[in-house]
C-alpha cells in the first residue's frame, strides 16, 4: 500500500483549485495526472524580471520591469484592430497593445492616470516603444516575481497557467522522512528532498537548469535509486520463485548443427554460446540479454541455444517481433534443424483454423521440437508440453513487464537487441538482466561505405543505382515515414517508386507497413529471389531483414532518422561478400544535431559507439523507443550526464539490501516511500512483511 504521507502528492491535478477537466487534460499531456507528476516537471527556462531600465534607456527586445503612468486608453475604431494603452515613466512613453482584451478589464487594470509596475517583453516599432499583452501588470505596491521559471508547454496550456499548477503542488510537498544515507548527503552536500525539488523550480539564473546543480543531482539521484533499488528487488525475486531447472546437454544436437553450418562460429559467438550455456545448465532461472550489432550472427547463437533446450528433453519457442522475420528465422534455420533432426514449426497470427488447431495440439504432445513465430506465440491457448528455452528477437520492443511475463510461462528467457547498448542504459533499463555482448562481426565482411549526400544530387544517386544494377546489384531505399503525417509520407512513398520505375525500369518494387501482410512478404520475397532489384521502402525493412545480396543502401530524409535507426538501416546492406555502400540523402537546411548524426555515421560502424553518441544526442527515452513501456522514462535523471550517479546508486541500493534485504530498517521504510514516489511499486510487493 502507498505511504499516507504521499497521498498529497498522488492527488488528481483536478484538485487544484482553478484545474477544470480542459486543464487537466493539457497538464496531463505534458506532465501526468497528479501532483508529483507537476512537481516532476521542472523547468526548462528562466525569466528574469530584474532588469529594470528607464524608458529611455530601454533595450528593444528585452523584458523589462518599468514603472509607469496610464496617459490614455485609445480604443480601435474596429474590432480587429488592437487595443492601445499610452503609458510615460517621464523619460519617454510606451504603448501597450492588446488584441481581443475586455474593455472592462483593461479599465480595472490600467486606469488612466494611476500608476503601474508593467513587465513584459518590450519592442520599438517605427522609433515608438511599444509592449504586446505584458506578462504582468500590477500596483506598485503588489508584488511580482523577480525570477520566473519557464516549463516545457503544450498547444493551449499557458506558462502562467501552468506555472500556478505547478505552485500549488510544490505546496504539497510533504517533509519526508530522509532516504539516502545521512553522511552520504552531507558529503555531496545535498538538501532533503522537499528543499532540492523547491529550489529545482526556482532557477534564477541559466546556471540553475544546468543537470549538474546539488538539486538536480539530488533528485536524480533518488530517481535513479528507486530503478537500481527496484531493478535488483524484481531481479532477486525472478531467482527465487523461479527456481529454475538443470538444462544441460551434451552437445549431440549442436555437433550435427555446427556440420551443416557453411561457416564456422566466431570466438565470440562461441563465447556468447558458452556463456548462455552456463546459465541453462545452472539451477537458477536464466534471465540474459544478448546485445550485438546488426549482422553480428545473434541468430545462430539463439538456435545453439535451443538445441540445448531440446537436448534435455524440453522445448523451446523463438519469438522474432515481425512476421517477416518469423519466416525469415525459419527458412535460414530449417535446414540446421533437419541436420540436427529436431522438428520446428511456425506459428504466427496468420495461422488459423484446423491447421492451427494441429500445430498447437502437436505442441501439447511436445512432437514439435522449437516454435518459431511472433507475440502469438504467447497467446492464452498456445500451451507448450514443457517450455524450457523461450529466445526473444530484437528486444528493444519489449518493455520489463513483457519480460516478465514471459518469465511467467516458466521458461529461461534470452532476449537479443541490434541495439548496442550504452552501459549505463544497460544498467537502468535492463539492471534485471545479465548481459553477454557479440562484439565484432563474422569474417569476411567488408565495411560499408558510407556517404552524406544533400537531396540535390538525387540525380547522381539514381545514375549510380542505375549503373550498380546493370552489374546486377541488388538496393534499397528508403522514404521515411514520420507519425503525424504518415499519408502524405505514404504518398510521397509511392511517387518516388513510380519516378524511379520510370528512369530504372520494372524491376523497381515498393514495400510498405500500410501493405496488407501476404502482399508485403511476397514483395520481400520477389526482393529475395531477385526479381525486383530495387526495393523502395518505408521502415519496415527496419527489423532484421536478411538479403545478403543487397549491397546499397539509399536512405532518404537520412535527417529525419535517429542515428540507431539509420546504423540499423545501414547493417541491411554488406551482409554477404560484395562491396556494399550506404547514401546518406539529407533535405537541406540540416539541423546541429542531425548534422552530427549523419557525422558520427560516416566515420565508424561501431555499433557501441554509436550507442553512446546517440545516448548523448538524444537522451534514454527516445534511443530505445520504449516510451510505451514507461519503464526508461527518467524524470528527474538524465542517464547521459548522470552516468556518474548512477553507479553511485547502483553500488548503494546492493549496501542497501545486502543489510536489509526486506527494507524494514527506518532507512528501509523511507526507501519503500522513494520506491512509491517513482512509481516502483511493483518491486516492494516483492519485500516480505511481518
Ligand atoms: P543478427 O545478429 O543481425 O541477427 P544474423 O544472425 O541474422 O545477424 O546473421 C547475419 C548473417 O551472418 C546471416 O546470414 C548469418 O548466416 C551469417 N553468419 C552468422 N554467423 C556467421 C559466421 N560465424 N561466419 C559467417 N557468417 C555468419
Ligand atoms: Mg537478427
Amino acid at each position: 500500500m502507498r505511504p499516507a504521507i504521499l497521498f498529497p502528492l498522488f492527488a488528481e491535478t483536478l484538485s487544484l483549485p482553478g484545474v477544470g477537466p480542459r486543464l487537466e487534460k493539457l497538464i496531463a499531456a505534458v506532465a501526468g495526472k497528479r501532483l508529483k507528476d507537476l512537481v516532476f516537471h521542472l523547468p526548462s527556462g528562466v525569466i528574469d524580471r530584474s532588469y529594470r531600465p528607464k524608458l529611455i534607456a530601454a533595450e528593444a527586445g528585452r523584458i523589462v520591469t518599468v514603472t509607469v503612468n496610464v496617459l490614455d486608453h485609445l480604443e480601435p475604431r474596429d474590432k480587429r484592430q488592437p487595443y492601445r494603452v499610452r503609458c510615460t515613466d517621464d523619460t519617454a512613453s510606451m504603448e501597450l497593445v492588446f488584441f481581443h482584451a475586455h474593455q472592462d478589464w483593461l479599465n480595472k487594470s490600467l486606469p488612466v492616470g494611476s500608476q503601474r509596475v508593467i513587465s513584459g517583453r518590450i519592442e520599438r516599432f517605427n522609433n515608438r516603444l511599444q509592449m504586446t499583452h505584458p506578462d504582468y501588470i500590477a500596483a506598485p505596491d503588489e508584488a511580482m516575481p523577480l525570477h520566473e521559471p519557464v516549463y516545457g508547454l503544450t498547444e493551449g496550456l499557458s506558462g502562467k497557467v501552468l506555472a500556478k499548477a505547478i505552485r500549488g503542488a510544490l505546496g504539497k510537498v510533504p517533509v519526508m522522512p530522509e532516504w539516502l544515507d545521512p553522511a552520504y548527503l552531507k558529503a555531496r552536500g545535498w538538501a532533503p528532498f522537499h528543499e532540492a525539488i523547491k529550489k529545482a523550480h526556482a532557477p534564477v539564473h541559466e546556471e540553475d537548469l544546468q543537470p549538474l546543480t546539488p538539486e538536480r543531482q539530488r533528485l536524480a539521484y533518488d530517481e535513479l535509486l528507486a530503478n537500481q533499488l527496484a531493478l535488483m528487488l524484481i531481479r532477486k525475486q525472478l531467482r527465487l520463485t523461479n527456481k529454475g531447472r538443470v538444462l544441460k546437454g551434451e552437445g549431440k544436437l549442436k555437433a550435427r548443427a555446427l556440420a551443416a553450418l557453411s561457416f564456422t562460429l566466431t570466438d565470440a559467438q562461441n563465447q556468447a554460446i558458452a556463456e548462455i550455456e552456463a546459465d541453462m545448465a545452472s539451477p537458477t532461472r536464466m534471465l540474459r540479454l544478448l546485445q550485438g550489432d546488426v549482422g553480428s550472427g545473434k541468430t545462430v547463437v539463439a538456435f545453439m541455444a535451443l538445441l540445448d533446450a531440446v537436448e534435455a528433453g524440453a522445448q523451446g519457442a523463438f519469438m522474432a517481433p515481425t512476421e517477416i522475420l518469423a519466416r525469415q528465422h525459419i527458412a535460414a534455420l530449417e535446414p540446421l534443424a533437419q541436420a540436427a533432426g529436431v522438428r520446428m514449426a511456425l506459428l504466427t497470427g496468420r495461422e488459423k483454423g484446423a491447421p492451427r488447431e494441429a500445430l498447437l495440439k502437436a505442441l501439447a504432445a511436445g512432437e514439435i521440437n522449437i516454435l518459431v513465430g511472433t507475440h502469438a506465440l504467447f497467446s492464452e491457448d498456445v500451451n507448450f508440453r514443457d517450455l524450457g528455452l523461450a529466445v526473444v528477437d530484437e528486444q528493444h520492443r519489449f518493455g520489463v513487464h513483457q519480460r516478465m511475463t514471459l518469465q511467467g510461462k516458466g521458461a529461461d528467457v534470452l532476449v537479443m537487441t541490434a541495439t548496442p547498448i550504452p552501459r549505463t542504459l544497460a544498467l537502468t533499463a535492463y539492471g534485471d538482466m545479465d548481459v553477454s555482448r557479440l562484439h565484432g562481426r563474422p569474417p569476411g565482411r567488408q565495411p560499408v561505405e558510407t556517404r552524406v549526400l544533400p537531396a540535390a544530387r538525387l540525380e547522381d544517386v539514381v545514375e549510380h543505382l542505375r549503373g550498380a544494377m546493370a552489374k546486377g546489384a541488388r538496393a534499397y531505399w528508403v522514404c521515411p515515414l514520420v507519425e503525424e503525417s504518415e499519408k502524405i509520407d505514404l504518398a510521397a512513398a509511392e511517387e518516388r517508386c513510380k519516378e524511379l520505375q520510370a528512369s530504372l525500369g520494372p524491376m523497381v518494387g515498393l514495400v510498405h507497413g500500410k501493405m496488407k501482410p501476404a502482399e508485403r512478404d511476397s514483395a520481400m520475397a520477389r526482393f529475395k529471389a531477385g526479381e525486383i532489384t530495387l526495393l523502395v521502402a518505408t521502415t519496415v525493412i527496419e527489423v532484421g531483414v536478411d538479403v545478403p545480396e543487397a549491397t546499397i543502401m539509399v536512405v532518404e530524409h537520412a535527417e529525419r532518422f535517429g542515428l540507431a535507426q539509420l546504423h540499423q538501416l545501414r547493417g541491411r546492406v554488406g551482409r554477404g561478400a560484395g562491396k556494399s555502400s550506404c547514401l546518406l540523402v539529407y533535405h537541406p537546411p540540416l539541423g546541429e544535431t542531425a548534422k552530427a548524426r549523419l557525422a558520427t555515421l560516416r566515420d565508424t560502424d561501431d555499433g557501441f559507439v554509436i550507442a553512446e553518441e546517440d545516448l548523448r544526442l538524444r537522451g534514454p527515452g527516445e534511443l530505445l523507443g520504449t516510451r510505451q513501456s514507461g519503464q526508461l522514462e527518467f524524470r528527474l535523471a538524465d542517464i547521459s550526464v548522470h552516468g556518474e550517479l548512477l553507479a553511485a546508486a547502483r553500488d548503494d541500493a546492493g549496501l542497501i539490501l545486502s543489510r536489509d534485504p526486506d527494507l524494514k530498517s527506518d532507512r528501509g521504510v523511507a526507501l519503500r516511500v522513494l520506491l512509491y514516489l517513482f512509481g516502483r511499486d511493483e518491486a516492494v510487493k516483492y519485500l516480505r512483511t511481518g
